[in-house]
């Protein structure tokens, strides 16, 4: 099998496995519990917030773990979102861009729905880049906050994070941005992003499903979305998954130690993967913005050709992608970012996402633009040229 679906998910590497271990079975203790056991479970969440905080450039207590990039997001937006309209009552409209994934572009809908939020949607362009100017044409004094995706997942457009969240700051509005596929690709610093609230996402970093952080800055008032017993200074409660954020804490230390060899290195293997199915495959369209994009993210569209139709081939030949994001899979319903870019609703439903693990290597990226070849002419009945 080729798995090239890493922004789908990731295994778990035998480093994470290794270092999660320990807080599940030997010192498994409470967190919160005043005995010894719990008072080590305690230190090693403590020392996995101040790993994450040195990789992000932050204060540890500015790092809250959640259940996952779904999670973190859902508390930016309308954790910043219900605070700052609380401390002025104007601010009552979110700003997102039209390519968010789900879990911001529901959170804003959301606010809008149960909240009474009016929420502004900034347009694209062609390659899924999100320009300073079009922003600006839509934050204003009512603004709460503004949310923009650092590298979207079904076409790997990065965005130019630290322009935009100036331009919100021009208006003195919060800046989040979810870095849930930018993480381990691209540089994590907050400051010189110069974001108030950042998610990240165990699963696409090597650590299990189902843990997530948000940072967000000290400065920043979060209302909480889940209450209880007041874990994670207030803004989290429920026990905390040790485990899970000594897991995410490794993942993501590993992938930053790894990432200035990594990221040239799938870059270079992407080009040449881009290259090498155009040649194959002329009819194929590379979507998303050819430099300003994840390193190793390709994607396409295959004009007339049911993108679902290519993947069940690409898979009977041991190849394992995407048509779009896994979140929205089992929708048949034409993917929102696609739209966005300017692309027909019938073209959107044609693409095909390839997204390389970081252990990829040439020879199984030239047998998996063979096996697109292969079944693309087995789709369309075009022989391999
Ligand atoms: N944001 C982006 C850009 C994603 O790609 C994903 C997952 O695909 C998420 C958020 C959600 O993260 P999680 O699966 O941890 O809830």
């Amino acid at each position: 099998m080729i798995y090239l679906d890493a922004a789908g998910t990731t295994p778990v590497r035998r480093e994470v496995l290794e270092a999660m271990w320990h807080y599940l079975t030997g010192d498994f203790g409470n967190a919160s519990s005043h005995h010894e056991l719990g008072e080590r479970a305690r230190s090693a969440l403590e020392a996995a917030r101040t790993d994450v905080a040195r990789v992000l450039g932050c204060r540890p207590g500015e790092v809250t773990f959640t259940s996952g990039g779904t999670e973190a997001d859902n508390l930016a937006v309308k954790g910043i979102a219900l605070a700052r309209r609380a401390a002025d009552p104007q601010r009552s409209r979110v700003v997102v861009s039209a390519i968010e994934h789900p879990a911001v572009l529901e959170s804003a809908r959301s606010l809008a729905r149960l909240h009474g939020f009016a929420v502004d949607v900034v347009p694209v362009d062609g390659a899924g880049r999100v320009a300073p100017e079009a922003l600006a044409a839509v934050v204003g004094p009512q603004t709460a906050v503004v949310s923009v995706m650092y590298a979207n997942n079904e076409v790997g457009t990065t965005q130019p994070i630290a322009e935009l969240a100036a331009v919100a700051h021009a208006a003195r509005v919060p800046f989040h941005t979810d870095a849930v596929q930018a993480a381990g690709a691209l540089p994590l610093g907050v400051r010189d992003l110069g974001v108030d609230a950042l998610s990240i996402s165990g699963h696409k970093l090597g650590a299990p499903k189902g843990v997530g952080l948000l940072y967000a800055s000290g400065r920043l008032s979060v209302e909480p979305l889940v209450d209880g017993g007041g874990q994670e200074r207030g803004l989290r409660s429920g026990t905390e998954n040790v485990a899970g954020a000594v897991a995410l804490a490794t993942a993501l230390r590993l992938a930053e130690a790894e990432r200035p060899t990594a990221a040239p290195r799938l870059a270079a293997l992407r080009r040449t993967f881009v290259d090498r199915v155009t040649e194959l495959v002329p009819d194929a369209v590379p979507t998303g913005d050819p430099e300003q994009r994840l390193p190793g993210s390709a994607s396409f569209c295959f004009p007339r050709v049911s993108g679902e139709s290519v993947l069940l081939e690409l898979e009977r030949r041991g190849v394992i992608c995407s048509s779009g994001s896994a979140c929205a899979a089992g929708s048949s319903d034409p993917s929102h970012v696609l739209l966005a870019l300017g692309l027909d609703a019938e073209t959107a439903q044609t693409a095909v996402r390839f997204t390389l693990p970081s252990t990829i290597t040439g020879d199984e990226l030239e047998a998996a633009a063979l096996a697109l070849s292969d079944s693309y002419a087995a789709v369309t009945g075009i022989a391999r040229r």
